[in-house]
């Protein structure tokens, strides 16, 4: 018997996790990459949380919420990494919910296991794939992430890219060079968002971001990126 799906936590509402319907984000818990970055350092570790509710639990309560919720949104940590994710996936539709997923692609096997669920999906892209491994820490890491690009791609669901930016990990050029890329890929909803500092671990990244946001990106770059995409938003460090 497979063990329980390791539950990170559970948001039951939310207006801003898929775009335009009501969800709620059941966030899994685990993530292969060491993104410094990264906003939730304690759903990296592949453990159920003592405060989360058990999946069985979150399917039961899931059935008092039709016709209050439109959709359930599979966040991290990276969700791919549960194997029962499918499983969870098929279950989630045959009470009749919308399928989201906030997903880097680390798992390109399990996404594709996926598919046939999923009706919208926000995809992390963290720089050119060649140099992922600067952000992630991990050999490979773009790798199988421009492999579950192109299976998203390929099947026509509902796709957002979203990257977060920051000064240090990101020059103007590679930015401007990696929305070319998306959108020669077919990519053509678009999302940067500036790093936020909350939740991250790493000092220097706090302390750099602040010396240099008020100019990055030049407005001249976000003008050479809107060109490549029929939707693109910038979020700035202002908004958060
Ligand atoms: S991929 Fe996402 S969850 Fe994993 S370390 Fe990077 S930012 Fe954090």
């Amino acid at each position: 018997m497979m063990p329980a799906p390791k539950i990170g936590g559970l948001v039951p509402f939310s207006s801003c996790d898929y775009p335009g319907e009501l969800a709620c984000v059941v966030f899994l818990a685990g993530c292969p990459w060491r993104c410094g970055y990264c906003h939730n350092p304690h759903l990296q570790a592949r453990e159920q949380h003592d405060a989360a509710p058990q999946w069985d639990e979150i399917l039961i309560w899931l059935k008092t919420r039709r016709g209050l919720l439109d959709a359930v949104v599979f966040s991290g940590g990276e969700p791919l990494i549960e194997p029962q994710l499918p499983e969870m996936m098929r279950a989630v539709k045959a009470l009749g919910f919308k399928i989201g997923l906030h997903s880097g692609g680390a798992y390109p096997k399990r996404l594709q296991e996926c598919l046939p669920y999923l009706d919208w999906v926000g995809f992390d892209i963290k720089s050119d794939f060649m140099l992922y491994e600067k952000i992630t820490a991990v050999t490979g890491s773009g790798a199988v992430a421009s492999a579950s690009l192109k299976l998203l791609l390929a099947s026509k669901v509902a796709l957002e890219c979203r990257s977060t930016i920051h000064p240090s990990l990101h020059s103007e050029d590679e930015l401007i060079a990696l929305a070319q890329a998306l959108s020669d890929l077919g990519v053509q909803r678009y999302v940067l968002q500036a790093f936020r500092s909350a939740g991250c671990a790493e000092p220097a990244l706090i302390n750099s971001a602040q010396l240099h946001f008020a100019q990055f990106p030049q407005p001249a770059t976000l003008a050479a990126i809107e060109q490549q995409f029929a939707s693109f938003q910038f979020v700035s460090a202002l908004a958060a």
